[in-house]
């Protein structure tokens, strides 16, 4: 047995550890999981707002991505962040690559609420974005991650709200904190279900200043039976 497969079930033994994917003894997602999700390729999320910039996805909120997403955010499994990160990285390459060449990206994360903060004692999509960041610039990207919007008002539950409702929920919680305009900029999210909550960032970063180019997410979820 190699030392990983050890210290994989050590790991099992110890502390209870296991994918989040196929349930595989180990810390993290397992070697097969993990290029699951890798071989799949990023597309456009089509059916958004009017007005939004093109957004692309890693892949649908959907098996293993779905299984893996749920348990960075709901176990605080930091030890995904690497993964998850260079999946949102994915995405932002295929934005880039459509979008046409540019020598320097900002990338902005959409505020986390409070309650999910408190919750998780860490702001995922923030730590998704600085992950990712990492990669492209091991690329030969020029990437900063800006945190340039804040929660300007505390928005209600967005569960069970239509898109209609989910936009006017959204109207104008958040605001600009200094938006970083020296280059393009591309708001990133964990999760795209409506829209509206990257519509609203979107609005925010203009209002800054901000030159948004589109928006790029780890997950997309699949509404009326495809990639709509
Ligand atoms: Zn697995």
């Amino acid at each position: 047995m190699r030392t990983g497969d050890v210290a994989a079930r050590l790991a099992e033994l110890a502390l209870g550890a296991r994918c989040p994917g196929c349930g595989a003894p180990g810390m993290g997602a397992c070697a097969a999981c993990a290029a699951a999700l890798r071989s799949v390729l990023p597309f456009g999320v089509g059916g958004l707002p009017d007005g939004l910039p093109p957004v692309v996805a890693a892949g649908a909120y959907a098996d293993t991505l779905r299984k893996v997403l749920l348990a960075a955010k709901e176990r605080n499994a930091l030890g995904l962040l690497p993964l998850l990160g260079g999946r949102l990285a994915a995405a932002v390459a295929r934005l880039v690559l459509d979008a046409g060449p540019v020598s320097s990206l900002v990338l902005v994360p959409v505020p986390s609420a409070p309650a999910q903060m408190a919750a998780r004692g860490v702001d995922l999509t923030a730590s998704l974005a600085r992950s990712a960041g990492v990669r492209l610039r091991s690329a030969g990207l020029g990437v900063r991650v800006h945190r340039g919007l804040a929660l300007a008002r505390r928005p209600e539950d967005q569960a069970g709200l239509d898109r209609i409702q989910r936009l006017a929920n959204l109207a104008e919680a958040f605001r600009p904190v200094g938006v970083d305009a020296s280059g393009p900029v591309v708001v990133v999210d964990d999760i795209v279900t409506t829209g509206a909550t990257l519509a609203e960032a979107v609005r925010a970063c203009r209002l800054g200043g901000g030159h948004v180019i589109g928006g790029a997410v780890v997950a997309a979820t699949m509404r009326g039976g495809g990639a709509r």
